[in-house]
């Protein structure tokens, strides 16, 4: 696990990942071929819904997270952003502050209500 990164109790959901340090814009947070397997859309069918919670379609790919990715929770106003394979800094992070993302973008595979508590919040998150 990222060694500037811990997995603790969150506010928004469950348990989350947070910063053990300040993180600047851009950099890079997370590289999904660290923290993620590219499983079959026969074998994404056959997982539990649970599983599924954890899987993001990129490119026909179905990505199922692993490790420190399954505890990033979802926000309306997320710090982080995927791109190419790897999730960014959308902003500065400060040391302590969680590491979110937005769910919808990563073409999330279950729909759930969202309680993020931004004030942008969409509430139901469509999958
Ligand atoms: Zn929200």
């Amino acid at each position: 696990m990222d060694p500037d990164l811990e997995i603790r109790k969150s506010n928004i959901n469950g348990t989350g990942v947070f910063a053990t340090k300040g993180i600047k814009k851009g950099e890079m947070i997370l590289d999904w071929k660290d923290v993620s397997d590219i499983i079959t859309k026969e074998q994404f069918q056959n997982l539990s819904l649970e599983e599924k919670k954890h899987v993001s379609v990129n490119n026909d790919e179905y990505i199922l997270f692993k490790g420190v990715a399954r505890h990033v929770n979802h926000s309306c106003d997320p710090n982080m952003i995927g791109k190419d394979k790897k999730d960014f800094a959308k902003k500065d992070i400060n040391k302590g502050e969680e590491i979110t993302v937005d769910y919808e973008l990563e073409n999330n595979q279950v729909p759930f209500t969202c309680n993020c508590q931004s004030k942008n919040c969409k509430k139901i998150i469509s999958a």
